[in-house]
C-alpha cells in the first residue's frame, strides 16, 4: 500500500472571521497519485487547495477546525515559503504570470527558494523538456503568449522548486481541447517521475 503524502482531516475554513467556506472536508493524497477534486462553482475546490498551501491566510482566511498533514507533519498554518521548501507548491487558477517578464524569467522566479544556481539551470532544461512549446517562446514576454502557453509557464515555474506535491487549480480553464490534452499528458509524465497532484 502507498504511503499517504497529504492528509486533510475534517477541515473547516473561514474567511474574514465570518464567512464559512468549507466544512467537513477530508481527503487523502497517496504518494505518487493524482487526486481530482470535483465540484460546482463556489463549492470550495480552490479554498481546499489554498488551505493546504496556506494561501488562504493572504485572503484573511483561516483553517479553524481539523488538521492538514503533509509527510506526517501537521502543516496547517505553516508559512507558504516553508511549504514550498518542503515540496508543496500551488499553481493558481488563472496562471498569474508576470506579463512584463519573459517566459524564461517567469520560470526562473520559481527557483527563488534555491541556493544552487547550477542545478537550477539544469532544472530549467527539465522544464523545457516537458514543455517544448515554451522552449521556443522563452524570450517572449509572458503577456504576449497564449493562455495554454501561460499555463505551461505557471506549471514550469512550480517545477523549479522541485515539488513532491503540486496543488493544481483548474489547469484546463479556457483552453482549447488540444492544449488541454497536451497539459494533461504532461501531468501524467510528471506523475511518472514521482510528482503527486491534487
Ligand atoms: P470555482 O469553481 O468558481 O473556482 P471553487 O469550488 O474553487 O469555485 P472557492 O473559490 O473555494 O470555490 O469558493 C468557496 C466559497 O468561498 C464561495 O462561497 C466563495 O464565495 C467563498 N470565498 C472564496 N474566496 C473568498 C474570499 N477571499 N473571501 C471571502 N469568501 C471567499
Amino acid at each position: 500500500m502507498s504511503k499517504s503524502l497529504l492528509k486533510v482531516n475534517n477541515i473547516e475554513v473561514v474567511y474574514n472571521h465570518v464567512i464559512l467556506a468549507l466544512r467537513g472536508v477530508t481527503l487523502d493524497v497517496e504518494e505518487g497519485s493524482i487526486v481530482s477534486l470535483l465540484g460546482a462553482n463556489g463549492s470550495g475546490k480552490t479554498t481546499t487547495l489554498k488551505a493546504c498551501s496556506n494561501l488562504v491566510h493572504a485572503e484573511r482566511g483561516a483553517v479553524t477546525k481539523g488538521s492538514i498533514e503533509y509527510d506526517g507533519d501537521d502543516i496547517a498554518g505553516n508559512d507558504p515559503y516553508n511549504l514550498v521548501k518542503g515540496g508543496v507548491v500551488q499553481v493558481l487558477e488563472g496562471r498569474h504570470c508576470f506579463t512584463n517578464l519573459t517566459v524564461e524569467e517567469n520560470i526562473m522566479t520559481g527557483s527563488f527558494i534555491r541556493e544552487d544556481s547550477k542545478q537550477a539551470k539544469q532544472d530549467l532544461e527539465r522544464v523545457y523538456d516537458h514543455f517544448e512549446r515554451i522552449r521556443i517562446r522563452k524570450k517572449s514576454l509572458a503577456g504576449f503568449i497564449s493562455g495554454g502557453e501561460q499555463q505551461m509557464v505557471a506549471m514550469g515555474r512550480a517545477l523549479m522548486s522541485r515539488p513532491k506535491l503540486i496543488l493544481l487549480d483548474e489547469p484546463s480553464m479556457g483552453l482549447a481541447p488540444q492544449l488541454v490534452e497536451e497539459i494533461f499528458s504532461i501531468v501524467k509524465n510528471l506523475n511518472k517521475e514521482g510528482v503527486s497532484f491534487l
